[in-house]
């Protein structure tokens, strides 16, 4: 149980979400080269881009992910190791070690196990108490974390409640970590709603994927989709365009006939190696064959 009485209350006033030092800190060297890189493809052989993710498997999660509501385009969406790699992600990007995030009790243990493992308090809410989920907001709340449909409590919340949740966050500021693995997870006669197609202010990472409603847990496919009209995060937190992807593969023909370009290639080289060997070295070759 918090101590509420030691808080210091977060001050509302506009949204101003920081990131966190581990993402601001995190530099990938490859990805500065690879997305600087302006090559010129060999006209004879169509390139094939072994580096980039899919363009159609983020264009489907955007598409599934479209409410009336809420339009989701591909660049929205993150690619990542299943739901708990997008959790971690999420949680990751946005709490410092010392700063706090709000989570469901009864909830999964993953958030308790991905928050204390950066040493961020988690700080649980019960999942309608609004006052006390308030109570608990300070200055260093970095994101309320929100499971419905809930595992393991089987709850849906109404659109009303998911209102209220939504209405907490815009007073305090505080963006949302949405755990939708349950999407459409519901008995007849209830209705599911995602939290991003109740607001246009409230930035609200969605958090999903394959492993529960499409029984495919062992493909550890998730996302997220980046639901943030007003680009509070893309000012100041995700940069996401270039941030992070995960490449899945390309199709079998493909990568074979890559492979065989690769294997030709090295022959053609190590040859020409072993006898410039102890004379001069031949590169030229390298450079104007390195596309292919
Ligand atoms: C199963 C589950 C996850 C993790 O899903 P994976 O795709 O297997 O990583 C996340 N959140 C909740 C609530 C879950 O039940």
């Amino acid at each position: 149980m918090a101590d509420t009485s030691l808080k210091r209350k977060r001050h509302c006033g506009s949204w101003n979400v920081k990131v966190s030092d581990i993402a601001r800190n995190t530099f990938n060297p490859i990805r500065s080269i690879v997305d600087g890189m302006r090559l010129t493809p060999n006209p004879s052989k169509p390139m094939i881009a072994l580096s980039i993710g899919y363009e159609q498997a983020r264009q489907a999660v955007a598409d599934y992910s479209s409410s009336e509501t809420s339009h989701v385009d591909a660049k929205d969406v993150v690619l990542t190791s299943g739901c708990s790699g997008a959790l971690d992600l999420c949680i990751t990007c946005l709490a410092n070690p010392g700063q706090n995030i709000l989570i469901p009790c009864p909830g999964f243990s993953i958030y308790k196990t991905l928050a204390e493992s950066i040493g961020v308090k988690p700080e649980r809410s019960w999942e309608i108490d609004l006052n006390y989920l308030e109570s608990l907001i300070d200055d260093n709340t970095a994101a309320i974390i929100v499971n419905s449909p809930s595992n393991p409590c089987g709850s849906v919340y109404s659109r009303k409640h998911l209102q209220d949740i939504l209405r907490v966050a815009e007073m305090h500021k505080v963006p949302i970590i949405a755990d939708e693995i349950y999407e459409h997870f519901v008995f007849s006669g209830t209705e599911y709603h995602s939290l991003a197609s109740l607001t246009d202010t409230v930035p609200v990472l969605s958090c999903s994927g394959l492993t529960k409603r499409f029984l495919v847990p062992g493909w550890r496919l998730g996302w997220i989709v980046i639901n943030d009209r007003n680009n509070i995060f893309q000012e100041e937190c995700f940069d996401y365009p270039n941030f992070f992807r995960v490449v899945l593969t390309v199709p079998q023909e493909k990568l074979n006939e890559a492979c065989e370009r690769i294997a030709e290639f090295c022959e053609r080289h190590y040859q020409e190696t072993m006898e410039s060997n102890g004379h001069q070295v031949h590169n030229e070759g390298f450079e104007e064959n390195w596309t292919e």
